[in-house]
């Protein structure tokens, strides 16, 4: 009990961690996804790579790359497509993680940048996070302790998903929209959050002075502004001017964007007029400046600076910045410069306010989704919610359903020995009686004579199939009311090998379990995925059509009647069992499937069986699964023994 307790521990820290460390590495690129571009490019630059800075490929790259890393945060806190989820967050991290072994050995770049600007961490730091993240997405990946009484506040972090599969959709399309949205935004203005020194009110003047003794003072180290023609260092005369000071950044004039440029000289005129100092500063050579002087007709002032501490400054080409008094008062994009005409104040203020937004960011990401995941609890609070709070609170898991071991003969046996078969376990059941319902479900021709044998308070019988007509010219078949006739109270419809071999259809099955029930039999109705869709992870998407296809028409009274076998097709007679753990999910999914459609009662009442290589010696670990209520057993119903001994696995739960 300690032991899984503290395995489900771990496992709900393992989500957390990671979904919380990918939503945190996405946003930050998202909110300023130039941070990123400008690591990129220091990656390709030490692979002598020659890409354009901040051209279009790299802040693709940099938005689909946070914007991925966020959603898949959402998915793994919110438990949603957790096979996809687990899949990606281990690939990722398992990339991740090679990459940061090679920088830590070869130190190409001072800090790594899986956090954009916003958190430096060393070559060493990053790998240590890496692996860490790399165990705990196999972890969470291999771990399944959903099913751990996490009720309470604690109790969503145990839960598989916080929403329902019907709802998901909304929360998924929102969380797109508000990450690639932020992205574009922050693309075509500036970033909403800036983590560079040079954000609003950071005092310059102070920092160069060496007044401030922060982390962030020595990050200006490399701030300067020297006169581009006689190389005069006039880093300390802007900074100490005591008035506004406009400052177009230009990192690389040759790429720069000359869209602006009627703007940039209506506010160097309107600067003149104002007698503000207004400078442009450039990381460009002499060649450089004079291709953008003639493409824009620059008559400004030029400086010198460096080209990082420039980028940092405005992240756009060109950007705008303004000094008041040594301290950043305003930043604008190429895109969104000031307009003279609306006169001074509005001029100077409207660069103001950048970067301060990371409250409202939150708001309007949180807020939302909690909106839509307290609707969603709300609307199926009485039914899948309910169902679970109400088996977790008291306790009652399997009381309340009839756990049953039933025996599907197939095509084996000829009268005498099926006759004999159930003589045989009759008594063996009469010796020793079960604490389950019993059921075998024979051929048509052996039914009226086994009828006659069993003692019917020990053993149900039924048949394998009955036919999708009332009565008729149907030669062959054998109707539900014949069944019923012969003292058989089941019937097993929508095997797999009937789906298979005799193409039952959903809407021939429909009619068969229409007319069983209308004849007054227990219908167990066999649901279940091939492998290949197994392996594409389909199973639930399958199960779901299926049922929906052949039982979502009834009343929930007919519902009542019926009992659901999962037989994983991949395991039936192959010997190839599910195990109790991927029985368990499919279970939960089914039951709450069911709970969606038919209520909370209909899903706690209804019996789910698993059908697939139960044995005796495997029989015991399935039925210990909350959701799992007995089995649907084939090869192993046609020796007493085998049967007997799955039986009694019930005696050992
Ligand atoms: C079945 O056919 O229903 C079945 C479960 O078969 P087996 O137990 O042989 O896998």
């Amino acid at each position: 009990m300690l032991f899984s307790a503290v395995r489900a521990w771990l496992w709900a820290f393992s989500r957390l961690l990671l979904g919380g460390t990918f939503l945190l590495s996405g946003f930050v690129k998202v909110v300023d996804p130039m941070g990123m571009v400008h690591k990129l490019y220091a990656y390709a630059a030490y692979a002598q790579l020659h890409l354009t800075d901040g051209g279009l490929m790299l802040q693709f790259a940099s938005v689909a790359l946070g914007t991925l890393e966020f959603m898949l945060g959402v998915y793994i806190l919110l438990g949603l497509h957790r096979r996809l989820a687990s899949r990606l967050a281990v690939g990722f991290m398992a990339a991740f993680t090679a990459v940061t072994v090679w920088i830590y050995l070869t130190n190409p770049v001072p800090d790594c940048g899986c956090f954009g600007d916003a958190i430096e961490l060393t070559a060493g730091q990053t790998l240590a996070k890496n692996v860490l993240l790399l165990v705990a997405a196999v972890y969470w990946m291999a771990g399944d302790f959903r099913r751990f009484s996490g009720s309470g506040i604690l109790g969503p972090l145990f839960r598989r998903r916080l929403i329902s599969d019907r709802n998901s959709w909304v929360v998924s399309i929102y969380a797109w929209c508000y990450a690639i949205g932020l992205a574009l935004y922050t693309l075509h203005y500036l970033p909403l959050l800036d983590f560079t020194p040079y954000k609003q009110g950071a005092d310059i003047r102070a920092a160069l002075e060496g007044r401030v003794e922060d982390a962030e003072g020595s990050k200006l180290a490399n701030f300067y502004l020297s006169d581009l023609q006689t190389g005069e260092d006039i880093t300390f005369a802007v900074v100490a001017d005591t008035g506004y000071v406009f400052l177009l950044t230009v990192p690389d004039a040759l790429a720069a964007d000359d869209g602006c440029n009627d703007r940039i000289n209506d506010l160097y005129d309107f600067c003149l007029d104002k007698g503000y100092r207004f400078l442009m500063a450039t990381a460009s050579d002499s060649a450089g400046a004079a291709d953008w002087c003639d493409r824009t007709g620059a008559a400004y002032p030029m400086v010198m600076a460096e080209d990082t501490e420039l980028k940092a400054m405005v992240q756009s080409n060109p950007g705008l910045l303004l000094l008041h008094d040594g301290k950043v008062a305003g930043k604008w994009s190429n895109n969104d410069l000031p307009d003279v005409d609306s006169g001074k104040d509005a001029v100077l203020r409207s660069g103001a306010g950048r970067g301060a937004g990371l409250p409202w960011l939150v708001f309007w990401f949180v807020v939302p989704l909690l909106v839509v995941i307290t609707a969603d609890s709300l609307w199926i609070g009485h039914k899948f919610y309910k169902h679970h709070i109400y088996v977790k609170r008291f306790k009652l898991k399997k009381i309340m359903r009839k756990k049953i071991v039933a025996g599907n003969w197939k095509m084996n046996k000829n009268l005498q020995e099926g006759v004999a078969l159930a003589k045989d376990l009759n008594e063996a059941l009469v010796a020793d009686k079960p604490n389950c319902d019993v059921v075998i479900c024979t051929p048509f021709i052996h039914l009226a004579s086994v009828a006659g044998i069993i003692d019917p308070t020990l053993i149900g019988l039924g048949a394998e199939n009955c036919a999708d007509k009332v009565s008729g010219a149907y030669t062959g078949e054998v109707s539900a009311e014949m069944v019923k006739s012969t003292g058989a109270g089941y019937v097993i419809l929508g095997h797999s090998e009937r789906r298979a071999y005799y193409h039952e259809t959903p809407e021939i099955l429909k009619e068969k379990v229409n007319l069983a029930l209308a004849n007054d039999l227990k219908v167990i109705f066999c649901i279940g995925e091939v492998l290949e869709e197994r392996e594409a992870g389909k199973q639930n998407e399958v199960v779901k059509a299926q049922l929906e296809g052949s039982l979502f028409d009834l009343t929930a009274e007919q519902f009542a009647h019926i009992i659901l076998a999962y037989e994983p097709v991949w395991a039936i007679g192959t010997g190839k069992t599910a195990t109790a753990d991927q029985a368990e999910e499919m279970h939960a999914f089914i039951r709450e499937t069911i709970a969606e459609k038919f209520g909370a009662e209909a899903a706690e009442n209804v019996s789910i069986l698993y059908g697939g290589s139960c044995k005796p010696s495997n029989a015991k670990e399935i039925f210990s699964k909350v959701d799992v209520d007995g089995g649907l057993i084939g090869g192993a119903a046609l020796k007493v023994a085998d049967f007997k001994g799955i039986i009694d696995a019930w005696k050992e739960n």
